[in-house]
């Protein structure tokens, strides 16, 4: 046996334990994702949280999260694997090996691993959603992607969002303005640090999302990809704008918008939130991508699709002051001064009915029991003493605040409780109800 350790275990830097009531929320807001998300005919997928290390290389080796922040190691037998820093590569992945039915529309929730400096909203380990649609190239495919992900951030309440869109042309198109941005920036080589200098060389285009305030003079006069965009793309692009225009998701164009992946091409998009600190204001974005699926042995594929930050969009909510959905709560708290059988039966045959309930253990005095009965959050405590148990009733006492208002306190037949019980929980709200 190891001896305890001289400190207790804390868990790893940039790693947090999700305590309730934030758990909660997080599964409510899971919840109201995979609703979105269902509503507009993606399916769930699953796919696992390590995987080969080249399947992560082929999202390009000139970005950070790739050639700086993946946590790999060899496995015993010899194979470089990686945990995945972001949820596109592995359903990619999926989607090569299992060749589906085009075209093949998916929603995703997972963990993602960066070894990255942690702060307020950058973690080491954080929660994604998003989707994937693969084998569809239509611009109007681009708005469904995009109002989706503005959808569920509007499902959840919060309402200082913003939308950058923009294009980054084809393939060709990206190049001759990488090319652009490239010389730009070589021309102020002597005005970028070192780490930016260390960008240029390997990948001029992220200069262009570079946090440092004294750059933004210099981003803001850096060339622009409208200029660079071929009639096909700007078309595309075109399309898209009037599309969002058309089912009323608002947006901001941002042409100096890119992200990091080698094979995004046409519509790229991110939403921000206001709420929070600039520096991690992005709740998640997304893009068209092609070469992914050939990249991972499979045919050329078109691919579009999104991630949003499940902590990021919870740091938001809370920064704007939604309340959101939290777990329902109790129905009953039993409360048993009779010496346990009666707690251990009634709560049973509470929960075997659907209703939620919970006890005290150990018993306790009636004052101690009721005290634990208005901290559980119940809607109403019920009460079972010597009385109670000789005449099979229970005493049902509405807890005040828990949403039991305007019953007084009084007997139930047993036979009874379960129909009052559920007589007293309060129809569950609709999503978009109160919304107009
Ligand atoms: P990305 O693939 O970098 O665009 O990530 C998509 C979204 O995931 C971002 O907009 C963030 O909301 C979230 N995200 C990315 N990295 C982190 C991190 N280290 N900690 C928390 N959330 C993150």
């Amino acid at each position: 046996m190891t001896a305890a350790p001289s400190e207790p275990f804390r868990a790893l830097t940039g790693m947090r334990d999700v305590l309730p009531p934030e758990a909660g929320r997080r599964r409510a807001l899971l919840a109201q994702f995979a609703a979105a998300a269902g509503r507009a005919g993606y399916a769930e997928v699953a796919v696992p949280v390590l995987e080969e290390l080249g399947v992560f290389e082929r999202l390009g080796e000139a970005t950070d999260v790739v050639s700086k922040e993946m946590y790999h190691f060899t496995d015993q037998d010899g194979t470089e694997l990686a945990l995945r820093p972001e949820l596109t590569a592995g359903v990619v992945r999926a989607f090569v090996q299992h060749a589906p039915t085009l075209p093949w529309k998916v929603w995703v929730a997972g963990t993602a691993f960066r070894r990255e400096r942690p702060q307020r909203g950058r973690y080491r380990m954080f929660d994604q959603v998003g989707v994937e649609v693969l084998g569809v190239d239509d611009p109007d495919l681009d708005v469904e992607v995009v109002a989706l992900a503005w959808q569920v951030l509007a499902d959840v309440g919060l309402r200082d969002v913003t939308l950058l869109v923009n294009s980054l042309g084809d393939h060709e198109d990206r190049a001759r303005y990488t090319e652009a941005v490239r010389s730009y920036f070589e021309e102020v080589r002597g005005r970028l640090s070192e780490g930016e200098q260390d960008t240029l060389d390997r990948n001029p285009l992220r200069l262009l999302d570079a946090k440092r305030p004294e750059l933004a003079p210099v981003i803001a006069r850096a060339p622009e990809l409208s200029a660079y965009r071929s009639d096909e793309s700007a078309s595309h692009y075109e399309r898209v704008l009037t599309g969002l225009r058309a089912v009323g998701v608002p947006y901001t164009e941002a042409p100096r918008l890119v992200r990091g992946l080698d094979y995004y091409r046409r519509t790229t998009f991110e939403l921000t939130s206001g709420a929070i600190d600039a520096a991690q204001n992005a709740l998640g974005g997304g893009g068209r991508y092609d070469r992914l699926a050939e990249e991972l042995g499979g045919r050329p594929t078109d691919g579009i699709g999104f991630a949003l930050g499940v902590d990021r969009v919870l740091l938001a909510l809370e920064a704007e002051g939604v309340e959101g959905d939290t777990d329902p709560g109790l129905d009953a708290f039993v409360v048993d001064l009779t010496g346990g059988e009666a707690a251990r039966d009634l709560t049973h045959e509470l929960r075997a009915a659907g209703l939620a309930a919970d006890r005290r253990f150990g018993g306790g005095s009636m004052r101690s029991q009721m005290k634990h009965a208005d901290r559980s959050g119940a809607a109403v405590a019920l009460i079972v003493g010597e009385d109670e148990l000789q005449s099979g009733e229970v005493t049902l006492r509405p807890l005040r605040g828990h949403g039991a208002d305007g019953v007084e306190q009084h007997r139930v037949r047993r036979k009874a409780l379960v129909a009052e019980l559920r007589a007293l929980q309060a129809p569950a709200p609709r999503p978009g109800d109160g919304e107009h």
